[in-house]
């Protein structure tokens, strides 16, 4: 078994879940298309939310995506979290127009605001296992730091 880098628990990969995750692995950030009625989901599921249909294509994101609501994690003493206190929960939406649920990372907590242009970013947790997060999208004017990374 892979060992974890992060402490935190892995995501558990099933059937519904594996074609997510495959392309997680390969630092690509792909969402589920229902061929029936073009209907673009995630998380990823068996079937279609609006029709039910299993006919199913993973699309290739962009990868952009800009913040929808976040809230900033001061408190958590479960081992693998406390230490990257503190740390920023978010919706962002993603150019595609779905929804995930993430972190920003790369960001101080008190930079992050509703409508921060993101770009994800994998972070390799083990061999097999890559967490899609966002971080802010470099815009005009760099905005210095960016150097080093924990
Ligand atoms: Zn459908």
């Amino acid at each position: 078994m892979a060992e974890r880098r992060s402490g935190k628990p892995l995501p558990r990969v099933d059937e519904e879940s594996k074609g997510y995750w495959e392309a997680c692995r390969r630092h690509e950030l792909r969402i589920q298309k229902c061929l029936s009625c073009g209907t673009l989901r995630h998380q990823p599921r068996a079937v279609c939310t609006n029709c039910l249909s299993s006919d199913v294509e993973w699309l290739l994101c962009s990868g952009r995506g800009e913040v929808y609501t976040f809230t900033v994690t001061y408190q958590n003493q479960t081992p693998g979290f406390r230490e990257s206190l503190p740390y920023v929960l978010a919706y962002v939406t993603l150019e595609e127009g779905v929804q995930m649920l993430t972190n920003v990372v790369d960001c101080p907590p008190d930079q992050v605001r509703i409508g921060l242009p993101v770009e994800v970013a994998f972070e390799d947790v083990t061999d097999e296992i890559a967490i899609p997060r966002f971080r802010p999208r470099g815009g005009s004017g760099g905005g210095g730091g960016g150097g080093g990374g924990a």
